[in-house]
């Protein structure tokens, strides 16, 4: 039996990973922070300037933000954009006027006065989600089927 002789190995194999991935440096600098708002700024898809925070929306790519006045109008540039994980999407919660990202929210499609008239709003809290669009004729689903590329949904 050899398996000594082969442990040996390995355990020399580990050490020189290690030490190369140590190499690399440690640092939370390059991992890039949802921006707090984009109010005042100019949207990215339609040119308006951003004035509800409660309908705001960003997206993050290669480290540069588009801010949106409208869920519509990030829809509407993401849809197309393909490969996923490349960009990060920020909606707002309704409810706080705060953006996060898009995969921990539910937008909700019903009679609400969206800055571009898709009656769509976004929101952390489901059971809020489900409240508003139960009161607005409205149906919810969650950001990341609405945002998947290829329509699954019309
Ligand atoms: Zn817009």
């Amino acid at each position: 039996m050899t398996s000594a002789a082969r442990r040996g190995a390995s355990a020399a194999l580990l050490l020189a990973v290690a030490a190369a991935a140590g190499g690399a440096g440690c640092g939370g600098r390059d991992r890039f922070a949802a921006p707090a708002t984009v109010v005042g700024e100019t949207c990215a898809s339609c040119g308006m300037e951003v004035r509800n925070p409660r309908y705001m929306a960003a997206s993050v790519a290669a480290g540069r933000v588009r801010p949106y006045d409208s869920i519509e109008c990030a829809m509407k540039e993401a849809a197309p954009v393909a490969p996923r994980g490349h960009r990060i999407l920020y909606l707002a919660d309704y409810a706080t006027g705060t953006l996060h990202h898009a995969d921990s929210l539910w937008v909700v499609r019903a009679k609400i006065p969206s800055p571009m008239g898709a009656g769509l709003a976004a929101f952390l809290d489901r059971a809020e989600a489900e409240r508003v669009a139960a009161a607005r004729e409205g149906t919810v689903s969650p950001a990341s089927v609405l945002f998947a590329p290829a329509g699954a949904a019309r």
